[in-house]
């Protein structure tokens, strides 16, 4: 298909042909796709995209494929829910939550990403698969994997949540527990990407990895009627959801299917591991690197691949930054679930409570739109909420012994 141009340098512009590479030979700056914006803006209309179904390949001129879909094909679409118990707990008029923790067979946002890359892997002809992984990706990879038929080699950090692991290992993949943090996994898979031909979804192949993250950004727009919202926040890993999502937007307003655009960026860390959210605060665009220590494993890196691009992003569409610590991101989980039956996961946590300090320092304007991305399943990370959920209400198999409690119930709530 002629709507991708090739790769390019997100430095120095330089173009290379689509091929299994991610760095710039010249200046070492990170490898984009480039599309034809010309070209996709005649073929791909609103009408266009709305007869087609409903999953993330919908936009598929925007994303960096030869073919069909090979992978994943059911995935995105997730709903964007108009949440108004919680906006009204927050003290804001219009609260959206993009809602990555259904539809996805591994339940979190990085089917997405894998859905795309698996794709590519494919058509570059690679057998094996592997990843460098703070649990979702490891999980998606490994199901995604096995479907279609790759040999596939997952690294984690070896203190990954155990419901995770066990998650990855139910597909049989090759595991490997790393002691060290994600970002000595990550470290490590770099120099065995050099030596075996391996597609590392997340290393060598990784401006398409970064491109499937755009999808949750277009279907943000469709469903808000292909309008952008005011504000958006997002949680930080490596940075490359925030600066993808922002790269949706302008792509769609770029070729003409949303008509306005002006919205504020936010980044959403854990104040164990915040190196984006720092630097935003800060003032500076240097990312310093910092050891992770938080429940918000999913997010867990401490060296950022993306951090950089990620506060230009908050800093050119005037957004901020906001980290919170271990407790509000409990608080957070159980507050979602409480107001919108939501179950998020711990990334979910630390993007809402994100939201409500932007929210109660005046960042993000009462009055206006926001849409917040919760981005995993909490059953992913039930470990996290042990012994801070209330109890269950134990009896004997009586109705005696219940209407105790019952009784008991009844008069709390009065
Ligand atoms: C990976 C991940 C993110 C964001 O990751 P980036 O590296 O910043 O793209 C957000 N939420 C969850 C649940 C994740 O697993």
């Amino acid at each position: 298909m002629g709507h991708i141009k090739g790769l390019k340098c997100r430095e120095c512009s330089r173009e290379y042909p689509i091929e299994p590479i991610y760095v710039c030979e010249f200046c070492f700056g990170p490898l984009e796709v480039a599309y034809d914006y010309q070209s996709i803006a005649k073929s791909l209309s609103r009408k266009t995209i709305e007869k087609r179904e409903k999953n993330l390949w919908r936009y598929r001129e925007l994303l960096p494929i030869d073919g069909e879909p090979q992978v994943g094909l059911n995935s995105g679409y997730t709903p964007l829910l108009k949440a108004d118990n919680l906006a009204k707990v927050l003290g804001v008029d219009t609260l959206f939550i993009k809602d990555d923790t259904v539809v996805h067979p591994t339940l979190s946002f990085k089917d997405r990403v894998v859905a795309i890359t698996l794709t590519k892997a494919r058509e570059f002809g690679f057998d094996t698969v592997a990843c460098a992984s703070t649990g979702n990706l490891a999980h998606s990879v490994s199901a995604h994997g096995a479907s279609a038929g790759f040999k596939r080699f997952i690294f984690i950090p070896a203190s990954l949540e155990a419901s995770k692991i066990i998650a990855s290992l139910v597909y049989e993949p090759n595991l490997v527990a790393v002691d060290g943090n994600y970002d000595d996994v990550n470290r490590l898979c770099s120099e065995i990407a050099n030596k075996y031909r391996w597609a590392f979804v997340n290393i060598n192949i990784r401006p398409f990895y970064a491109e499937g993250s755009k999808t949750i950004g277009f279907e943000i727009l469709e469903q808000l009627g292909w309008k952008a919202p005011d504000n958006v926040v997002v949680p930080c890993a490596s940075g490359s959801l925030l600066t993808k999502v922002w790269k949706s937007f302008k792509e769609f307003r770029d070729i003409g299917i949303v008509r306005e655009l002006d919205t504020k960026v936010f980044a959403a860390q854990a104040k164990g591991c915040s190196p984006i959210s720092t630097a935003v605060k800060s003032g500076t665009d240097v990312i310093r690197p910092v050891k992770p220590n938080t429940i918000a494993k999913s997010l867990a890196i401490g060296n950022p691949a993306d951090g950089f691009y990620a506060t230009q992003v908050v800093k050119e569409t005037g957004g901020y930054a906001e980290d919170v610590t271990d407790q509000e991101i409990i608080d957070a989980i159980k507050l979602l679930a409480r107001t919108e039956g939501i179950f998020a996961e711990t990334a979910g946590g630390v993007t809402l409570a994100s939201a409500m300090k932007l929210i109660e320092t005046g960042k993000i304007r009462r009055d206006e739109v926001t849409v917040i991305c919760i981005t995993g399943n909490g059953l992913k990370t039930q470990e996290a909420l042990q012994g801070h959920t209330i109890s269950p209400h134990h009896i004997r198999p009586s109705l005696a012994s219940f209407e105790e409690v019952l009784k008991k119930i009844q008069k709390g709530s009065d």
